[in-house]
Formats: C-alpha cells, structure tokens, sequence
C-alpha cells in the first residue's frame, strides 16, 4: 500500500497557522512512507469561498517549502483537485445512495426546521433531523417536484446502537447513533456538503490517512456510514490537536495573529516557522531544536503528537527564527532575505512616490518610512487619545474598521478609504478626527504620507496586528461591545439610534 496523505483546506480567509500544522504532519507522514502528499480544495461553501483565498492558501504552503505531489495548481492522475470542479462524481454517489436506500430526499422548508430545532431546544433534547421525510413515497416524491419544491438529500443514520471509530492518536472513540444528525448530503442547489464531497474525494482520490483537525471528530461517524454505505474502506484517522495560546485557549486572531501571511510579512524565515510547527509534533532531541524537513520527516512519530494541544509560543518562535537568521544563514545569504522581504526594487518602488513630496532632503527618508520597515509600532494609549474622538468613539472605530478591512475582498486604496468613510459616517464624526488616530496606529505618528495608501502597501496582516495593538492599548473590548459594534456598522447606524 502507498501511503497518500492530503490537506484539504477550504478557501475561505486567510490561510491560518493551523493549516500548517496540520499540512506539516501530513507531509511528514506521507514522506517518511514514502507515499504522496495531496493537496485538495475543499470549496463546496459557495458564499465563502473565493479564488483570492484559493491563491493565498497555496502560496502560503509553498512557501513554507510544503510542496504537494498532486493538486490542483500541479495536476495529478486524480484530479481535479478542487471539489467545484468535481460536481458530477457527487451527484453519482449521491444517486448510489438513493438508489440503495441510505440516503432520502427532504422537503422540509427552512422555517419547518427551525421549529423542529427549537421544540427540541425548548425539551432538552440534541437538536437534529426529526425523520418527517424519511418514509415519503415515490409519488409524494414525484408531485413535490413537480410542484418545484426544493430539496435536499440527506443520509440515513441508525437511531439505535453505537459506532466506535479507530483515532490513531485517541484509540477508539465510542458515538451513539443516536446523538448523529441525518446528515445534508446534497444541498438544494445541487451542490455537495462537506461531508459527502470529503467521503468520496478521500476514496477516489486513494487517501489511506486522514490526518486533520480534532474539530472533525464528530464527523468521523457520519463519514464511517458513508463508506460502509458506498462498500468502501475507510481511510485511517487521526484527530490532530489544535494550536492553543499560552492559556491554553483555542488559538483566535483576537488574542494573537494565525495568518501565516503574517508571519511572513514580519520576516519570519520559513524554514525557522516551519522547523517551529515541527517542534509541536517531533519533540526534539537534547540540545537539537534546529531541525530542517529531512530530519523531522526522518523523526516523525505520529504516537508522540501529543493530543494535549500544542502552544503556539511566539517567544519561542522568536528565538528559533534569531537563530536561524544568525546560525543558518551567510552574509550572502541573509542579504538575500531581506531583500525577499521589503528591501527590494517593487517595495521601494511603491513607498517612494508617496514620500517624494513631503522631504526636503533625502535623510528625511529613513524616519518618515521607517513604519514600513517594522512590525509592531510602539505606540501609547496618550497618543491615539490625542485627537478629537471621545474614548468611546475611538474604540469604536478600531473595532469596526478591524472587521470592515477583514471583509474586503480588494485590499487596495479606494476600498480601504471607503471602509474608513463608512466608519465616520456611522460615527458622525468628521473623516478629518477619524483618520488621525488610525494614522497613529498604522504609521506611529499623526503626520505621515497619505494614510490609505500606506495601508495598502503594508497589507492586510500587518495592518490588523497595528490595529489590534492599538485598541489592546485602550483597554482592549469586551466581547459584548465587538458584536454589538460589528453590528452597528453592518447596519450602517448612527451611533445614537443604536440603543433602541
Ligand atoms: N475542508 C476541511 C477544512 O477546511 C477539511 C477537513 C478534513 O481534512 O477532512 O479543514
């Protein structure tokens, strides 16, 4: 048996450390068994799905060096490998499952199901499918399509008896059919869900290990029936942990950044990011915490990933990449990287314009751009405070623009401008008074070159982090005063008509 291991990332938002991590393991592993690794997009979410995040995915894995054998910018024997091109070996299954009575269509509209769930809640009970359309006749069937009623295709799951899955990591896992919902297998408009589309990709795609997150655990059972249903063998699975903060808390951009966009933007070496990942799941040998890909796919041992939940611990990942930087590389070499990083000819290119009319003399340079040369910026609650908002007004606008700029799908100037606009608008405050803290936050200072422009060239990780430290540095926000302000602005209300 070839061993075939894959990541299947769904390409909604920024690729996240977490993806690395579990991309590192399963590279490791198929490599060390000298099988492949595949790379497979899972963009069955049609809303939040975009080729932007596809492109962003793939760019952060290559360049941590995990380079896959067959997926869907490099082709293989079992493409395609994104599963919107993949619509008809779903629809196939799908059938095969009708036909052979393990799956069943429903008609049940949005409103019937919110009921169902809310009589449910209302009893104690898990919520989940109630069976009203499980035993429609074939002519109940047939009059509901002709009516033009939507459906969807759900699975058929025993209400009785127990299932126990094999984790490699977690030894078996006992779950009462009971407690395992029917299942959406096909949405109304066609398209798969996660689950079906995951089941046969996985099988056709000839993947013997299924290593990903311990968030997928409660689909485990539902994949077992689909591929006993569909008389196939199920891959072997392993539930990996998720990163965790220093306080043991999932790790969450509100805390710290988990873009791997990120990390790069502040210079971190891919090979000291990935050696550090590693470290998560090889545990080192005394005094050998530099490791490169060979030696820890030499000493991968998926029994010592521990499930405990590895600590994303960035002074550590600080350490290894000083290291690096020092140790690893050669003159030659460590200017080749900083020029990979800003100091090169498109980078410049682009900061220039902007300072040329605001210097007299070309020293004036280095301070006036020093901000986009640097990561986090030290600035002071006094300083963000200076301006004309109230302490109130201030938060405000941090949090709103944090998720407005989160949302957009172009990162360029008029965008960005227009997410800021947005915010004095629903303050009613002049753009003037809102604009001057952010330039404190994004540029250090109240006076800089023009602010969107910065904004645009500094990127949308690195912006985030700025922003994130400048409200940490207010105090911070509650969760309550986040949702209630997303809120606000997803409306577009005034500020005062917010308490009604
Ligand atoms: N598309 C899923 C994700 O985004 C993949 C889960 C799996 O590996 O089965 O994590």
């Amino acid at each position: 048996m070839t061993v075939r291991t894959r990541i299947a990332p769904s390409p909604t938002g920024d690729p996240h450390v977490g993806t690395a991590f579990v991309a590192l393991i399963n590279y490791c592993y198929a490599k060390q068994h000298g099988g492949q690794f595949l790379l497979r997009i899972e963009d069955t979410d049609r809303v939040r799905s975009s080729p932007a995040a596809e492109r962003a995915i793939l760019d952060a894995l290559h360049w941590l060096g995990l380079h896959w054998d067959e997926g869907p910018d490099v082709g293989g024997p079992h493409g395609p490998y994104r599963q919107g091109e993949r619509l008809a070996f779903y629809t196939r299954y799908a059938n095969e499952l009708l036909a052979g009575g393990h799956a069943f269509r429903c008609f049940c509209t949005p409103e019937r199901l919110d009921a169902v769930r809310l009589e449910q809640r209302q009893m104690g009970k898990p919520p989940g499918y109630d069976g009203h359309c499980l035993n429609l006749g074939e002519k109940e069937i047939a009059a509901n399509d002709a009516a033009g009623i939507p459906s969807v295709v759900r699975m058929k799951v025993p209400r009785e008896g127990s299932v126990t899955i094999d984790d490699l990591l977690r030894g078996p896992i006992v779950f009462e059919w009971r407690t395992v919902d029917m299942q959406v297998l096909v949405k109304s408009d066609g398209w798969p869900t996660y689950h079906l589309a995951n089941v046969v990709d996985d099988h056709l795609m000839q993947i013997t290990h299924v290593m990903r997150g311990e968030e997928w655990i409660s689909s485990a059972p539902k994949h077992a029936l689909l591929y006993d249903y569909l008389g196939w063998k199920m891959p072997q699975l392993a539930h990996l942990p998720l990163l965790r903060n220093a306080d043991k808390s999932k790790l969450s951009k509100r805390k710290n950044p988990t873009g791997i966009r990120f990390y790069q933007r502040m210079g971190y070496l891919p090979e000291a990011l990935v050696n550090f990942l590693g470290l998560l799941a090889v545990p080192p040998l005394e005094g050998e915490e530099i490791m490169d890909l060979p030696t820890m796919i030499g000493r991968f041992n998926l029994e010592h990933v521990s499930v405990g939940g590895p600590v994303f611990d960035v002074a550590k990942l600080d350490w290894l990449n000083g290291r690096y930087l020092r140790e690893k590389l050669d003159a030659h070499g460590f200017e080749e990287r900083v020029r990979a990083w800003t100091l090169n000819e498109d980078y410049l290119g682009r900061i220039a314009p902007l300072a040329q009319s605001r210097i007299e003399r070309l020293s004036d340079l280095g301070p006036l751009t020093s901000f986009f040369f640097a990561g986090r910026l030290d600035v002071t609650a006094a300083q963000l405070r200076e301006g004309k908002l109230d302490e109130l007004a201030l938060r405000q606008a941090f949090v709103m623009a944090a998720a407005l700029l989160d949302a957009l799908d172009e990162w360029d100037v008029p965008h960005i401008e227009e997410v800021i606009r947005a915010i004095a608008d629903v303050l009613e405050k002049k753009l003037r008074d809102v604009v001057r803290p952010f330039y404190v936050a994004i540029t250090g200072s109240a006076q800089s070159v023009p602010l969107f422009d910065s904004m645009a060239i500094l990127g949308r990780d690195l912006v985030r982090e700025r922003l994130r430290v400048a409200l940490e540095r207010l105090g911070g926000v509650t969760a309550a005063e986040q949702e209630a302000w997303k809120k606000m602005i997803e409306r577009g209300r005034p500020a005062g008509e917010t308490q009604a």
